[in-house]
């Protein structure tokens, strides 16, 4: 029985052993030296991708770990000559191969790079290996030729570094400072120039103890938020986020942003924070600004509902003297002047409780529909009584509802006055009715009061604008503050009020406009 010279049952083994030596420079495997034999089962039984070349041919053979670097020329390769089997790396290879065979150097590679041909395809691949002369009889017979394709590893750092460019280039962009911040040893690196220029000082020599470094940046006045940033960490899966002031090196103070993540070691415990921080005083600014910008908008509107407010008790007022002017009956007389007085102290009422604030917040009171009504037709009686308007009342509702009358008498007030103007040319009909009613929307029950006229009517346009503050159609007669107000009134009381509207003359010419505006007033909304 042979003596197996070539051991092994690993594809390679096989193919060694089986193959037709006998055509080659080096001859049948019987013929082998004890060297090369020993070199090429030292080569089978390596892990690393191997390749032994032997004699100044450089006949090549190589291990299982070595054949998917050689796709496309496995299994024809072994046996040839290594020139022929990479043609395409020769002229980068040769001088290694050379120096180590004709003068026994051990050239080692790391991230060569050698394009080679697999499966008949130039790929770009980057190589470390190390080529080892064996010896025989003093002089060398082969290569011993171990390497690695770091392929994978140079691009892997490669894509490393462009998308750490690419996060540095954003965290410019964006304006944010990045920092990493070692648990473990307290100690904090920064990462980009951005956090110099966050904190406003200069870069720290030695290493940055970040606890110690936040005590003294932070404003005594965020500390607390701080600190509770810091406990609030542990709840959240180590997501850190905490807004406040700080003191920068150069004195000044400023807003900053800090959010951060921890990360956990495989122990369980953190281990380390990555982070960036930003700088938002201008935010903050700009925040401030809009606050002081709405608090004036408030103001406008306040002044803008208190000259409307007591512009119309005024006019009543106006209305009445006319009235008491024109009555030859003192009973009545004093009548409209006890109205007049109680509008005039309506008027102080207003000055006083829009001193004090916004909304007339005396207590609500108890009224009837008609009552409000009524009283809001009295002080218009001299200017219908001039035109050619005719009043048409239906009062149905019976139950007192709960308001501020004053606010609602306002609204009524508004929106009979409208009335009034929209048919102020041809006259017409004014229809005011109360009932009581349930909202289809929310089902309460409540009072509804409808004022109605057979005036101009509006266009769609127009009653799309009417909430809106400042709009009107009578230029200098109207303020376009008295359906915004009203609505305002009305959401105070949990109402609603809506509108129907048509223009006065239609396709065919014919008369027939008019608006119908319904009031609800719900009897629970108020306390
Ligand atoms: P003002 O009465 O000062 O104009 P309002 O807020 O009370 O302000 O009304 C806004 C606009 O709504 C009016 O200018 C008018 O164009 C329209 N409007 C309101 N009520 C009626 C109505 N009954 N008929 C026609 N247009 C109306
Ligand atoms: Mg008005």
């Amino acid at each position: 029985m042979p003596k197996t010279l070539i051991d092994g049952e690993g594809e390679m083994a096989r193919r060694i052993r089986a193959h037709d030596w006998a055509a080659t420079p080096i001859g049948t495997i019987d013929g082998w030296s004890e060297t090369l034999i020993a070199t090429v089962n030292l080569m089978l039984h390596s892990p690393f991708p191997t390749i032994v070349s032997w004699g100044p041919e450089m006949v090549f053979l190589y291990n299982d770990a070595a054949i998917p670097t050689l796709a496309g020329k496995h299994p024809e390769a072994l046996g040839k000559l290594y020139c022929d089997v990479f043609v395409e790396a020769w002229g980068l290879v040769c001088d290694d191969l050379e120096a180590c065979y004709l003068r026994g150097e051990t050239p080692v590679r790391d991230n060569m790079f050698i394009p080679i041909l697999l499966n008949g395809v130039v790929e770009d691949h980057y190589w470390n290996y190390s080529l080892i002369p064996v010896y025989e009889n003093g002089r060398i017979a082969g290569i011993y030729d171990a390497y690695r394709n770091t392929t994978d590893v140079v691009m892997g750092v490669r894509r490393l570094r462009e998308s750490e460019t690419r996060l540095k280039l954003a965290a410019e962009v964006a304006k944010l400072g990045i920092f990493v911040w070692d648990v473990r040893n307290g100690v904090a690196s920064w990462e980009n120039e951005r956090m110099y220029e966050v904190f406003g000082r200069p870069r720290e020599k030695g290493p940055l103890n970040a606890e110690s470094f936040m005590q003294e940046a932070i404003h005594p006045d965020s500390l607390t938020e701080f600190q509770e940033a810091s406990k609030a960490m542990m709840s959240t899966g180590g997501v850190f986020h905490f807004e406040g002031m700080i003191r920068r090196g150069d004195g000044l103070v400023s807003w900053i942003e800090i959010t951060g993540r921890l990360e956990m070691g495989e122990d369980g415990q953190a281990e380390r924070m990555l982070g960036t921080v930003r700088d938002v005083t201008h935010i903050k600014k700009s925040e401030a600004a809009l606050r002081t910008s709405e608090k004036l908008a408030a103001v406008g509107k306040l002044a803008a509902s208190i000259a409307h407010e007591i512009n119309n008790p005024l006019e009543s007022v106006t209305n009445l003297l006319y009235l008491a002017q024109t009555s030859d009956d003192l009973a009545q007389v004093r009548a409209f002047l006890e109205m007049a007085d109680g509008e005039l102290r309506r008027v102080a009422v207003i000055s006083n409780q829009t001193l004090r604030f916004y909304r007339q917040s005396t207590y609500p009171t108890m009224v009837l529909g008609r009552d409000l009504l009524e009283g809001v037709l009295t002080i218009y009686q001299g200017r219908l009584a001039q035109s050619a308007i005719k009043v048409e009342m239906r009062m149905r509702a019976n139950v007192p509802v709960m308001c501020f009358e004053g606010e609602i008498r306002q609204v009524l007030n508004n929106l009979v006055g409208n009335a009034l103007d929209a048919m102020a040319l041809q006259g017409g009909r004014l229809l005011v009715r109360t009932r009581n009613a349930t909202d289809w929307q929310s089902g309460g029950k409540g009072l509804v009061l409808t004022v109605a006229d057979t005036g101009e009517g509006m266009s769609a346009k127009v009653r799309g604008k009417i909430f809106e503050p400042f709009f009107t159609t009578k230029g200098m007669g109207g303020t376009g503050l008295g359906l915004w107000v009203s609505e305002d009134i009305v959401k105070r009381h949990g109402g609603r009020l809506r509108v129907r509207s048509r223009t006065g003359t239609t396709e065919s010419g014919m008369r027939g406009g008019g608006t119908v505006f319904t009031l609800f007033l719900p009897f629970e909304a108020l306390p």
